[in-house]
């Protein structure tokens, strides 16, 4: 990605596309009911669930168990464009310049639709 904000391809828009129904988030939901402490999946579904638990904590437990994975997919591709930026310091840059913007969204598998609508 950082060769993507960089001369001289300086592509205007990185963006972090989260889906619904994820498999890696629904785990980790599971996980954490199982327990609140450690998620702790399966080989390397573990290392996604290490990542996501800290932000599905965050997520308060409302509505069906569907609609409460996918506030978790939202928080988390808010948190992977937030992690970016703050990550790297290429891609900091090129937001700080204005060449590149960092934008979370997402997909909907089921209706195909796309959320623009998500604060990264
Ligand atoms: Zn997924």
């Amino acid at each position: 990605m950082e060769f993507a904000v960089s001369a001289p391809y300086a592509v205007p828009v990185l963006v972090i596309l989260g889906h619904t129904s994820c498999g890696a988030v629904t785990g980790t939901v599971k996980g954490l009911k199982k327990n609140p402490k450690d998620p702790s999946l399966p080989a390397e579904m573990n290392d996604f669930a290490q990542e996501i638990a800290p932000i599905a904590r965050k997520v308060p437990v409302e509505g069906t168990e569907a609609e409460h994975i996918n506030a978790v997919v939202r928080a988390n591709t808010v948190a992977v464009a937030q992690g970016l930026v703050k990550r790297s310091a290429i891609i900091r840059k090129a937001v700080d310049e204005g060449t590149t913007k960092v934008v979370a969204a997402v997909y909907n598998l089921e209706t195909g639709a796309i959320d623009w609508e998500v604060a990264a």
